[in-house]
């Protein structure tokens, strides 16, 4: 199902770092808010003072957990903390803690759907692994001339690096896949998702194969901090490993940056192995051991998970997968489709609506939904308009705008369908329902257009097009489209 890109197969494996919502770091007290003055949120563990020890913040395992069960991974019972050695100005240790052979989730898998021309398909990316560490401090260089500041504050904030197969296929797969995993560790609240702030990055690993050939070489794309430069940045490495492959040059394994401003991927270093990192048990840490009774009291406090919430839709309110998955797109979208829902008893149509004109709107105006001036109650007040054919789908919409439009006026569910009914009646929207008016109408259009009505009567359905319209037209546009056409061809034979 893979699309070539000129002849070429893409291969795009993605290792994230969430950062984890705890309030203190991941083996010291001090506290992760960001913002803070440099090194005000730097302790002596943090700092690498010599004879300090870190402790296991047992949030970060917790989130981990939660993590793990919100992918159907395997916990595992036992996994170790292991030393990363590398040197660098923001890492006075001269080690990061971090898991490597036995990390404390594995396995696992994120399905998403995907638009494909016009079709919707679903993906599934495994995940290989997803294991703790600690995040390095920062370095500062803009403030400085000739020399570099150093801020410790962000030292040991707790990670979860999580890690897929080489499972993707294209920069759209890609960023579908990282908008499905921001989803989930910002839904089950273990992230806030922050992606400007960095906690979210994502580096994706990106090579090119012909159809059918082992794996190529792959360059890893570091830091990539919003899903715009993510798809830009995959789209550019392809094709430059392309031109490169087409010049008969091999592609060297390496990290490389991304430049917003030019739109290219750079060469940063070439890829350490890790071997270089001479990885071993920190001593420090004992085994991290998490009891199965453990797991069983996370799973019975976690939330409604995004695809458990999608199939009780699909079930309870039978509806597509497809409409199901969207609608569980975050926890305020759901909730605002299920009060809909609830409130009209058209499950399908309060879908339609929050997926097209409300959705619409809000990208437009950048809104979350808990800001959108159509509250459920009124969005379902008119539906059930719609639905008792008071108006038509198109007097609907300017129902809609107008309730979306009209700022400030704040009343209460209960008065939503006198809301709409007011703005039905004020701007004369209602519906002819009076079959004796619409058949004067139909009457008279008949008798008006008798061409029509011979050239329908000999054969031609299009015909009957050139009647509708002026029927439409007659009567403002409140005749019910259903109901012209049954009565047309009761009149017409
Ligand atoms: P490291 O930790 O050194 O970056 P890993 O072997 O753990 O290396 O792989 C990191 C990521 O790279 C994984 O997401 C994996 O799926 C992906 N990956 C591995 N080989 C390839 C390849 N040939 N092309 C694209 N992605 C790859
Ligand atoms: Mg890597």
């Amino acid at each position: 199902m893979s699309k070539l890109v000129q002849g070429y197969e893409v291969v795009i494996g993605f290792e994230t770092h969430a950062q984890l919502s705890t309030q203190s770091k991941i083996f010291s007290r001090a506290s992760v808010a960001f913002g803070a003055e440099p090194n005000t949120q730097a302790c002596a563990v943090d700092m690498a003072l010599p004879g300090t020890l870190p402790v296991m913040n047992m949030g970060a395992v917790e989130r981990a957990i939660e993590f793990g069960l919100a992918i159907n991974a395997h916990i595992a019972e036992r996994s170790i903390f292991a030393r990363k050695n590398y040197f660098y100005p923001d890492l006075p240790k001269g080690y990061q803690i971090s898991q490597f052979e036995i990390p404390v989730v594995q396995g696992g898998e994120v399905s998403f759907f995907l638009e494909v021309g016009k079709e919707t398909v679903r993906k599934t990316v495994r995940l290989e692994r997803a294991h703790l560490e600690e995040d390095a401090g920062k370095s500062l260089h803009e403030d400085f001339i000739g020399q570099s500041g150093i801020d410790l504050n962000r030292a040991g904030t707790p990670l979860l690096e999580i890690v897929t197969q080489p499972d993707m296929r294209s920069s759209d797969e890609a960023v579908a896949y990282a908008k499905e995993l921001h989803k989930i560790v910002t839904w089950i609240g273990i992230c806030d998702g922050n992606m400007q702030e960095g906690s979210f990055r994502c580096d994706a690993n990106v090579s090119v194969r012909k159809p059918g050939a082992e794996l190529g070489t792959r360059r890893e794309i570091k830091n990539l901090n919003s899903f715009k430069f993510m798809q830009q940045a995959i789209d550019y490495e392809v094709r430059w490993q392309i031109d490169q492959i087409e010049d008969g040059h091999a592609i060297q394994q390496a990290t490389v940056l991304f430049d917003p401003d030019t739109g290219e991927t750079r060469a940063m270093r070439t890829k350490e192995d890790a071997a270089d990192y001479r990885y071993f048990p920190d001593p420090d840490l004992p085994p991290l051991v998490i009891g199965r009774d453990w797991v069983e009291r996370v799973k019975s406090e976690m939330a409604e998970l995004p695809r458990v919430m999608a199939e009780r839709f699909v079930k309870d309110y039978a509806l597509p997968e497809y409409d199901a998955t969207q609608l569980t797109q975050s926890k305020a979208v759901a909730a605002y489709f299920e009060a809909t829902a609830k409130a009209c008893g058209q499950a399908k149509l309060a879908s339609n609506w929050i997926m097209g004109e409300v959705s619409r709107r809000l990208n437009a105006s950048e809104m979350a939904i808990e800001q959108a001036p159509v509250s459920a109650a009124r969005l379902a007040a008119l539906i059930s308009r719609i639905q008792d054919s008071t108006i038509s789908n198109n007097a609907a919409k300017e129902v809609f705008d107008a309730v979306w439009n009209a700022s400030g006026d704040q009343v209460a569910d209960a008065g939503a369908l006198s809301v709409i009914d007011a703005i039905i009646e004020a701007k004369g929207l209602k519906q002819m329902n009076d079959t004796g008016e619409l058949e004067k109408i139909i009457d008279d259009v008949l008798a008006a257009n008798p061409k029509n009505v011979e050239e329908f009567k000999a054969g031609n359905a299009k015909a009957l097009n050139g009647l509708v319209g002026p029927i439409m037209k007659a009567s403002k546009g409140k005749a019910n489209p259903g109901q012209v056409n049954a009565l047309l061809m009761k009149k017409l034979g």
